[in-house]
């Protein structure tokens, strides 16, 4: 086998790919570790989303691996530190999608000002609630932004075009950045500080150890009375207790989480009964630029390993090492 395909993935350029090589695709693989460890075994690439673990395990016991690829941006899911000690190169278009998840985020943030989401609900269910639907604008308000890498870059220059001021928390950030300059966002030294001051907030940093549940009650509890959260990073790092104890308090007006803790969620937890949050099923960089370019990307780079030429979209080395 040439290339395994373990979610559900399907475009052109996958078309062209299983067309080329020898491919499986088990679109729910993913739900299977067992299964997911024994094909691995034998194949030379494989191609992922997020919900593929693809653990030290899993790339430990795959001799012929030489490439993953990940259709998307986290890397969450994938031991990149073992792929590398492995020699297995890591294809990740990691510009590909930040357009699509920054509009989402603007959109959410919209939405959530002007009580879109509610309004329409009571209007279609034959009601003509003006006033129940008074809202905020953006202008003039302060965004204070949890990561500050590609995406988060992109949503700062967005937010400024909207009259908003932006005030930026990013450990890894200096700054007399570029980005910080481009933007004229304001560096914050610790996210306590950009919290304080917040109307709304707006994450886009990796799940990491230090992340997970860095927005828990206490994080919470700093904010604004009456500010508006976003989460369209990933889930692990929104502690979702705390944040809808957050609402429920009136400390937050209003919430819109595109991840969540689990994917699919294992069941309801209160957060879909709120008429002020809300949810969308991952769909970041669901918009056709974002999935075409994607795909061409990883495509292109999984046949370019196969047939011994340096791939063009990578995060560890451009060709596989020797084990
Ligand atoms: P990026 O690597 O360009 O930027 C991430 C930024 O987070 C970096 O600047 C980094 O310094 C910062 N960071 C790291 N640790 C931090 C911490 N403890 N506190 C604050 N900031 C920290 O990544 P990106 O392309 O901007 O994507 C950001 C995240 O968005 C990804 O990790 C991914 O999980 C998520 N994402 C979601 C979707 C979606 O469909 N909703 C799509 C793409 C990416």
């Amino acid at each position: 086998m040439d290339i395994l395909i373990c979610e559900e993935l399907d475009s052109p350029p996958v078309r062209k790919l299983c067309d080329k090589y020898k491919v499986i695709r088990e679109g729910a693989l993913w739900k299977d570790p067992a299964r997911l460890k024994e094909l691995s075994a034998g194949t030379r690439a494989v191609m992922v989303r997020n919900q593929t673990q693809l653990t030290a395990e899993v790339l430990s016991a795959a001799p012929n691996l030489l490439a993953i690829g990940r259709v998307g941006v986290g890397l969450d899911n994938i031991d990149v530190p073992r792929a590398s000690e492995l020699g297995i190169v890591v294809i990740a278009p990691l510009d590909a999608n930040a357009t699509s998840v920054a509009e989402l985020a603007m959109g959410f943030m919209l939405a959530l000002a002007r009580k879109i989401p509610p309004g329409d609900r009571s209007t279609k269910a034959g009601g003509w609630d003006r006033k129940g639907c008074t809202g905020v604008e953006l202008s003039g308000k302060t965004l204070a932004l949890c990561g500050f890498g590609r995406i988060g870059k992109k949503v700062a220059l967005l937010a400024r075009a909207f009259g908003m001021r932006v005030i930026v928390f990013d450990p890894f950030v200096k700054a007399d950045s570029a980005a910080i300059a481009e933007t004229g966002a304001a560096l914050a030294g610790k996210l306590e500080g950009a919290l304080a001051s917040a109307d709304f907030i707006s994450v886009h940093s990796p799940l990491t150890p230090e992340t997970r549940h860095m927005f828990d009650s206490h994080a919470f509890g700093l904010m604004k009375t009456g500010a508006h959260f976003i989460n369209t990073s990933r889930g692990g790092i929104v502690n979702e207790t705390a944040l809808l104890e957050a609402l429920r308090s009136g400390r937050l007006a209003g919430a819109a989480l595109d991840v969540r803790e689990t994917e699919p969620p294992s069941g309801k937890i209160g957060l879909e009964q709120l008429e002020n949050v809300i949810l969308a099923p991952h769909i970041g960089a669901f918009t056709a630029e974002s999935q075409a370019r994607t795909f061409e990307a990883v495509c292109s780079d999984i046949d370019r390993i196969l047939s011994g030429t340096p791939a063009l979209n990578f995060v560890n080395f451009a060709s596989p090492k020797q084990r």
